[in-house]
């Protein structure tokens, strides 16, 4: 989540520019700043936000993780899967794609390697 002050350039009439309180890829809106004050007002539910055609620039104010709000869901892989249990209880699922696996801890999504993947190049 970032916070994203609007410097659109209105046209037509007075238009006042917020901040918006909105997900990275500005796409989902939790709350915003209304012009002039200080105080984050959220929505009861996220909206859609629609970026197109306006300007915004991030303000150095530091978001939650978009994962606060819009958790990633864990998809099932089809194919070949193989669930592991991590060190800390948590599930993973392990996917055969050709000759390579893929992970769906967090370590894969970051390196593209981890441990649970090493572990069946060797047997
Ligand atoms: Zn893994």
């Amino acid at each position: 989540m970032k916070y994203f002050q609007e410097v659109t350039e209105w046209e037509a009439s007075y238009v006042p520019n917020h901040v918006y309180y909105l997900t990275d890829d500005k796409r989902k809106m939790v709350g915003y700043i209304k012009t002039g004050t200080k105080a984050l007002i959220k929505f009861s539910k996220p909206m859609n936000f629609d970026p197109k055609g306006r300007k915004f620039v991030v303000l150095p104010k530091k978001g939650e993780s978009d994962e606060v709000y819009f958790p990633k869901s864990v998809e099932k892989p089809v194919g070949q899967v193989i669930e592991v249990s991590g060190s800390n209880g948590k599930k993973y699922f392990l996917s055969k794609f050709g000759k390579g696996w893929s992970c769906t801890c967090t370590g894969y999504q970051f390196r593209h390697k981890c441990k649970h993947v090493d572990e069946m190049k060797e047997v």
